[in-house]
């Protein structure tokens, strides 16, 4: 692994390690990354909302809440707090601020033969590139997944033993309500889901908070998910629909209602559309665009920036990926036991 690389925990395999090694990787410089962005709530406490996200996880995702509480023990903080900066898009929505980044997500294939390839670029803020790791689950009670995500634990995209793969795409939802963080959703489809699937009946079944597309897909299918606290629109893709591109506005009109989001949304859903129709093979080179930009850079913490790359292959069943902005950087594959 050379030191570009997300570090991967648990390190050793001890899944008793994971929690852990998130507190000594960092974990507790992202709440206080986020207690900072928190105090420009003058207006309303946001803290009081920490037992009732707390509650929602509670209440039936238990793989998330046990992890949650584990790392709020040894951080000494409320199991809310890092529920709620775990998924803190949504949680800036249940605010009713604004936030800004935006992702853009693919599935291709290289051939109309060959095995499907989900990707995205995770855009988030710069601070992430060093506080985030693959995480490396295998519950008892559950599928063996790897996911990237950051110090606090869940999963914000990844890949199960049954090679069901979940991606995620910001969509600023009109409406939120106290739910379930996104990246508790996407940990409890790795944990659960035995095809895409199973794991677009679980997400339509979830009371999340706020608004994403997921791209769900495995071996053999893909579906379009746009999920928000006002409803959900599921599309399966269809063959003649891949190479699939998302970004950062709403492709369902029968979806949530969502909010004008990232400026470059639409550009960066027109230029991945033309690369790729070019070259139905160039993940990951199709995200070293800068006209869009794709690929976006960042210096300070608080800039919006690449801080990864994610995909998929199957066969064999990999989760690749790269460590901050993809022009610059090589990618690692890794198995998902
Ligand atoms: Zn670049």
């Amino acid at each position: 692994m050379s030191e570009r690389d997300f570090p991967v925990v648990p390190s050793g395999g001890d899944p008793g390690d994971l929690v852990g090694e998130l507190v000594d990787l960092g974990a507790g410089e992202v709440v206080d990354f986020r207690r900072g962005t928190l105090d420009a709530y003058a207006d309303a406490d946001p803290r009081e909302q920490f037992g009732a996200v707390a509650d929602a996880v509670k209440a039936g995702f238990e793989p998330a809440w046990r992890e949650s509480r584990r790392l709020a023990d040894l951080l000494d903080v409320h199991p809310g707090e890092v529920l709620a900066y775990s998924g803190y898009s949504d949680f800036v929505d249940l605010l009713d601020a604004t936030v800004s980044g935006g992702c853009t997500t693919v599935g291709t294939r290289a051939s109309p033969d060959s095995p499907p390839v989900y990707a995205q670029t995770w855009d988030y803020l710069k601070f992430y590139e060093d506080h985030s790791a693959v995480v490396r689950r295998a519950p008892a009670d559950g599928h063996d997944h790897v996911a990237l995500t950051t110090l606090l634990g869940h999963a914000y995209m990844g890949v199960n033993a049954a090679g069901v793969c979940v991606l995620i795409n910001n969509l600023q939802g009109e409406r939120a309500l106290v739910g379930l963080p996104f990246s508790v959703v996407v940990h409890e489809l790795l944990h659960r889901a035995g095809s895409a699937a199973e794991a677009v009946d679980i997400l339509e079944g979830a009371s999340v908070m706020s608004t994403h597309n997921y791209l769900v897909g495995d071996a053999e299918s893909a579906y379009n998910v746009e999920a928000g606290a006002d409803g959900s629109a599921v599309t399966e893709i269809a063959d003649g629909q891949v190479p699939w591109v998302h970004t950062n506005h709403a492709l369902e009109e029968t979806g949530p209602a969502v909010l004008a989001y990232s400026g470059s949304s639409r550009p960066r859903y027109e230029r991945a559309r033309a690369l790729l129709a070019a070259d139905p093979s160039a993940v990951p080179a199709v995200f070293d665009d800068h006209d869009a930009p794709l690929c976006r850079h960042g210096s300070a913490p608080e800039d919006v920036a690449t801080v990864g790359v994610v995909w998929v292959t199957y066969d064999p069943l990999r989760l690749h990926t790269i460590r901050g902005t993809p022009c610059a950087n090589g990618g690692r594959a890794m198995g998902v036991r």
